[in-house]
């Protein structure tokens, strides 16, 4: 049934940082409705795999994590955003413990080992320490199913199933055309997630994301005049599933890079530092295919080797759990025989300018999560797209709110 409803803060889809701006908004004192294109369940933020980063580790520092986000970058992220994220990391992680999280920790003797703060931390591509956090290898899945318990316990209100296809600026703020409802709110919270599934079927490649990835809030915002950065940066996933067919366009952890799986070529030697910078490794297969020596899965499609044999059957049990049982669920053991994989488009490491409470350009209108822009400049590290989900949906919400109550 269509309504018409009036809002302090409307946040605009239901991933980890619409999630965790709409808990923020609400426990700010706000009126929050939160509209969604699909089920509240429906996002990229729940397919997360591999982790989060913090630096917990004693050889580790907000300040070295955000050096190695920077270099990653290739000096291009807004360094005011990357020292937010890196310094807010720790209390995030808290964040989520308290929401119901529970990170997975490294026991000696069957005790939670003292170090770290416990927590089992891997080094992840680009990280200059082990710094990230994992929950088996279904973070995202965690994460989110701990955001809607702490969203639906509180007074928001829901329209699932309702796309945001127009905005204008309103009496008192912003009036939103989402599905059939026509809401009203003095601040919106943009956190639509990026557009890799659509620019994967105009491509005709393969994509890691979830059909509602299709980015068309990010044009309204631009329609509206609001800023962007880095947009026409695209990320590849280097180790998405080449083959069996079940597996094509899902992306193996890059976990297992972590806990030793390394890239091979046709002739079964290393051609790259597999724990790379994910667009220096992607760009490493590619090149080694183009010289021919890739390998053919059985439906002609490019691939490499990921030698998934080198993990020890420890590490996968605590940690890739998911993966082995999707593996061989299909038919293959990844840890008797290596992997076929390639490249897969990811993730959209641009988006709509912010400042630092991730407010965009446009007043009274904020963007977090994989819409905005700017903390990963143009090339992310994994782990950091669901820090930043959290860190900036909490600024995000608790700022709208406030600005909602001026
Ligand atoms: C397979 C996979 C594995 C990943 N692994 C990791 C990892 O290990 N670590 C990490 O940090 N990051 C990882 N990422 C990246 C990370 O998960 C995402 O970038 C991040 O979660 C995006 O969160 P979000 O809230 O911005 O967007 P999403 O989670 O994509 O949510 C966007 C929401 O907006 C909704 N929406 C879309 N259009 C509209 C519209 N018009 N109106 C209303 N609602 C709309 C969608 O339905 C969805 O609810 C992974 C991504 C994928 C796909």
């Amino acid at each position: 049934m269509s309504q018409r409803a009036s809002f302090d803060v409307l946040v605009v889809g239901s991933g980890a940082s619409g999630l965790a701006a709409a808990v923020s908004a609400e426990r700010s004192g706000a009126r929050v409705g939160l509209a969604t294109k699909g089920s509240i369940q429906a996002c990229n933020s729940a397919k997360a795999q591999g982790g989060i980063q913090a630096s917990f580790g004693d050889d580790d520092s907000p300040e070295q994590h955000a050096a190695d986000i920077f270099k990653s970058s290739h000096d291009s992220a807004d360094m005011r955003l990357v020292e937010i994220l890196t310094g807010d990391a720790q209390n995030a992680i808290h964040w989520l413990e308290e929401l119901g999280v529970e990170f997975t920790r490294d026991s000696v003797n069957g005790r939670p080992s003292g170090d770290r703060g416990g927590y089992r931390l891997a080094r992840c591509g680009g990280a200059s320490a082990k710094r990230l956090l994992q929950v088996g290898d279904r973070t995202g899945h965690a994460i989110t199913k701990a955001l809607r318990d702490a969203f639906e316990a509180g007074g928001g209100t829901l329209f699932a199933n309702s796309p945001l296809t127009a905005i204008a600026p309103g009496e008192n703020g912003w009036r939103a055309t989402c599905g059939e409802h026509e809401l009203d709110a003095a601040t919106v919270i943009l956190a639509a997630g990026g557009r890799c599934f659509r620019v994967a079927e105009e491509r005709g490649e393969l994509s890691t994301n979830h059909p509602n990835a299709t980015g068309e809030v990010t044009r309204i915002a631009l329609d509206l005049g609001a800023q962007a950065r880095d947009l026409d940066e695209l990320q590849y996933h280097p180790n998405g599933g080449a083959w069996p067919e079940t597996m094509q366009g899902y992306s193996i952890p890059e976990t297992t890079r972590a806990y030793g799986a390394v890239l091979l070529n046709a002739d079964r030697e290393e051609f790259t530092d597999s724990l790379g910078p994910r667009d220096v490794v992607s760009q490493a297969i590619f090149d080694e295919v183009e010289k021919g020596k890739g390998v053919e899965t059985e439906d002609g499609r490019p691939a490499v080797y990921l030698d998934t044999t080198r993990i020890a059957p420890d590490d996968a049990e605590i940690s890739l759990p998911y993966m082995l049982r999707r593996y061989r669920g299909a038919g293959i053991d990844p840890l008797a025989e290596p992997l076929l994989t390639y490249p897969v488009l990811h993730y959209q490491n641009g988006g709509l300018t912010i400042d630092t409470d991730a407010q965009t350009t446009l007043e009274g209108m904020y963007a977090c999560g994989e819409i905005a822009g700017g903390t990963h400049g143009r090339n992310r590290m994994m782990g950091n797209s669901l820090l930043e989900c959290v860190v900036f949906g909490r600024r995000a919400g608790r700022a709208a709110a406030e600005k909602a109550s001026a």
